[in-house]
């Protein structure tokens, strides 16, 4: 039997949904499909070395980052087998991921290519290979099949402020996006197009993992409500079917703004928190990345959460071109005057700008003077901030939150000493924080994210 691997570098601490879904149709066409999540498992040698296809599955930086430690080995491993990248990041990398061996690159809705390449290579084509497929075309989803992957219970899990825990399943609803926002690695794949996963395929694929024990779905569309109808069938047909589970989704604060009411819908039916990529409080900033908020919107989302029983989990790219270390101080104090230190780890203080291959941040007058030339190992264009201050700040506060994550500070404690660091480099003597910064929210196991550089220990474990 044609034997195809397919493997998950990293996926935010959560079963990924991007290899169980095309699982499905690899084994629907009787492949057999090996799965690996190298976030909890070590490569599988034998099962590479019998492997007749290989494909590596690239939805963020963070993974693709893990993937090009990874490939050479693979490629040793599995010198016969056809090699394939599929994912969000794959497209834009495709120059990278060629050197490294890989045959085949597919973006957007790839379930359908990743069948057309094993079926060629079951036919027995030698060393077959579609080049770069970026296909955002509807296809008909099916439910996922998850048994070869990893147990839930090996996976993050959802930690409550009252010091319980529950497990976490993953599951997608949509892909894409209908926005434009210029720093987002999905626009150069999808521009402006989304994809939905029908509801009764999405009840499914929630049901198998409730029987594998999951008390809480993480859902991992882009914006929950892209397609407001879909998600709230999609909330209201998950609350039918069980009432118990809980869960969180993603929307942008101009979703949660325009669709109060949709919001109060997303609390009756079981959501806990969404979590929203805010990413500055600076409208300048907001207006050159077309975010489509302002920071007074990002207020009244905050308020409109609130008001619906619900948390709100932003997140920031704090340190762009255009941040100054009086701006950063002011998103630590906003941050404080909203009462939302408990909803913030540290690692999204310390974000810098990405720019990937293909990203519409060079539509912005003048961003190419902003960028050097493209790094092959860092994927993107380093860029260095006109203050040499405010990059060092960013060093600094990299390191103390990748040192609040190894030691697992609590969030209050860690937001205390990078509110040092802001004060410090300003000169300043810096201010008790106020005792009501506000109160624990639930909150993932796994706190890393899509657009950090790996940790050195993540890449060692590869
Ligand atoms: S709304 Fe979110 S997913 Fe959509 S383009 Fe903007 S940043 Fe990307």
């Amino acid at each position: 039997m044609t034997q195809v691997a397919l493997i998950s570098p990293y996926e935010l601490g959560r079963q990924p949904f991007g290899l169980a879904e095309p699982a499905r149709w690899l084994d629907d066409a009787g492949f057999h499909v090996r799965c690996c999540d190298l976030a909890i498992e070590r490569l599988p040698a034998d099962a590479l070395a019998a492997a007749d296809m290989i494909a590596i599955y690239l939805p963020m930086h963070t993974a693709t980052r893990i993937a090009f430690e990874v490939l050479p080995k693979i490629r040793a491993l599995a010198p016969r087998a056809v090699l394939c990248a599929y994912g969000l990041y794959a497209p834009v990398n495709a120059r990278g991921l060629a050197r490294l061996g890989v045959d085949t690159v597919i973006g957007g809705e790839y379930e359908p290519h990743l069948l057309a390449l094993a079926e060629r290579v079951r036919a027995g084509e030698p060393r077959p290979a579609l080049g770069v497929v970026n296909d955002t075309s509807r296809i008909a989803f099916r439910t996922p099949l998850r048994d070869p992957l990893p147990s839930l219970d090996r996976y993050a899990g959802l930690m409550m402020p009252d010091g319980t825990s529950r497990p976490l399943g993953f599951a997608e609803a949509s892909r894409g996006c209908k926005h434009l926002c210029r720093h987002c690695p999905v626009v150069p794949v999808y521009e402006g197009r989304f994809r939905v996963v029908p509801v009764d395929v999405v009840v499914a694929d929630v049901a198998q993992q409730v029987a594998m024990g999951a008390r809480h779905i993480s859902f991992g569309d882009p914006d929950f409500l892209n397609g407001p109808t879909h998600a709230l069938r999609v909330a209201r047909a998950l609350h039918d079917a069980f009432p118990q589970l809980t869960y969180d989704a993603t929307v942008k604060i101009e979703h949660i703004v325009r669709y109060p009411g949709h919001v109060e819908t997303l609390a009756g039916t079981g959501c806990l928190f969404l979590i929203s990529a805010v990413e500055s409080i600076d409208d300048r900033i907001l207006a050159r990345l077309a975010k489509g908020h302002t920071a007074r919107d990002f207020e009244r989302a905050v308020a409109i959460t609130r008001a619906a029983g619900l948390h709100l989990t932003p997140t920031f790219v704090p340190f762009t071109p255009w941040t100054t270390i009086e701006g950063y101080r002011a998103l630590l104090e906003r941050l404080t005057e909203l009462r939302l230190v408990e909803s913030v780890p540290a690692v999204q203080l310390s974000i810098r700008l990405l720019v990937p291959a293909g990203s519409h941040l060079f539509e912005i007058d003048g961003f190419e003077r902003l960028v050097e030339t493209f790094d092959d190992d860092m994927l993107g264009y380093p860029w260095r901030h006109p203050d040499p201050a405010v990059d060092a700040l960013q060093a600094r506060i990299q390191t103390l939150a990748e040192a609040a994550a190894d030691r697992a500070e609590p969030r209050r404690a860690a937001f205390e000493r990078i509110w040092s660091c802001a004060h410090e480099a300003l000169g300043d003597e810096p201010p008790a924080l106020p005792d009501d910064v506000g109160v624990p929210v639930p909150m993932h196991s796994e706190p890393w994210y899509c657009c950090a550089e790996p940790t050195s220990s993540q890449l060692a474990a590869v």
